[in-house]
């Protein structure tokens, strides 16, 4: 099932969301769905509350990335949790499919340690550097009910202000389903 893209100004991207209680869902038909609903959007990452769910779930592919690194970059990240942050902070131009046709620099720490369950709920402790880890702390900000546009600095967020009222009121140009 490909579910609509929740565009900003909905509360959903605001919430602070909620771990899933192994048995509670079937995380691998919702990962599956999400897979599919990211792909057709041309993303590279999906979080629960972009197809409306306040659970903390979200989904990674880099396979449309021309980088060797990020090409198998496939997962799936149940009730993550981050670690921590270290290393250089590092700046790159951002987007979301929540915030269509806006894009912006944001600097974060190139290296992170993350504990999450996997589909089979297996419980996996990993470390992820550089383009890996920045997807990972996009979506992991997600669940945290937080977005990229939060870090831009206030000149760059007075200039996008009246392009995210029409974004919140769907006045948007993608070709792929959204929900206001
Ligand atoms: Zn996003």
């Amino acid at each position: 099932m490909i579910y609509p893209i929740t565009l900003y100004g909905n509360q959903v991207l605001r919430e602070l969301c909620l771990d899933i209680v192994e048995g509670d869902i079937d995380v691998k038909t919702l990962s599956e769905d999400m897979f599919k609903t990211m792909h057709q959007a041309d993303g590279i990452g999906l979080a629960a509350p972009q197809i409306g769910l306040s659970k903390r779930i979200f989904v990674v592919d880099g396979s449309l990335l021309e980088d060797e690194d990020m090409i198998t970059f496939k997962k799936i990240f149940i009730n993550p949790v981050i670690l921590q942050e270290s290393g250089d902070f590092w700046e790159f131009e951002e987007g979301c499919l929540s915030i269509p046709g806006i894009r912006g620099g944001v600097k974060r720490r190139s290296d992170i340690e993350i504990s999450y369950f996997d589909e089979n709920w297996t419980k996996k402790t990993e470390t992820f550097s550089g383009m890996r880890a920045r997807v990972i702390q996009h979506e992991y900000d997600h669940i945290e009910g937080k977005l990229f546009i939060d870090y831009l600095p206030s000149i760059k967020k007075k200039l996008i202000k009246s392009k995210l009222t029409e974004i919140s009121k769907g006045n948007s140009e993608v070709n792929y389903k959204i929900k206001t």
